[in-house]
């Protein structure tokens, strides 16, 4: 008989305890690994898809070689001309995803705050 997906340990990687522990910088590695999975958790340009890039020492965004373009780990996302931290929205998504049957917006907002 086949496992549910969310009893599996593959569905175990973004509990909502390990996201309420995380430091900011630890909630963007792990916001940037998810949202650039398709790179092996490396950003690349949204844009061109380039993946040379410049990193910023005192901004977390980065800027693209090839077209210019200044991107954050949001940038292309829902989540873009954000407003609240990182972790904040990776607790969402944590509590999101985590719903065998999903959760209504209401829900997340109230869990979220
Ligand atoms: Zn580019």
């Amino acid at each position: 008989m086949a496992q549910h997906f969310l009893l599996s340990a593959k569905a175990r990687t973004l509990s909502l305890s390990a996201v309420a522990r995380m430091t900011e910088d630890e909630a963007h590695a792990r916001f940037t690994a998810i949202r650039f999975a398709d790179n092996g958790g490396e950003p690349f340009c949204p844009r061109c898809d380039c993946t040379a890039i410049y990193t910023y020492a005192a901004r977390r965004i980065w800027k693209c070689k090839a077209c210019n373009h200044q991107f954050s780990v949001t940038s292309g996302t829902i989540f873009a001309s954000r407003k609240l931290p990182v972790r904040d929205y990776l607790l969402a998504i944590a509590i999101f995803v985590n719903g065998a049957k999903g959760h209504s917006a209401l829900h997340v907002a109230r869990q979220s705050g």
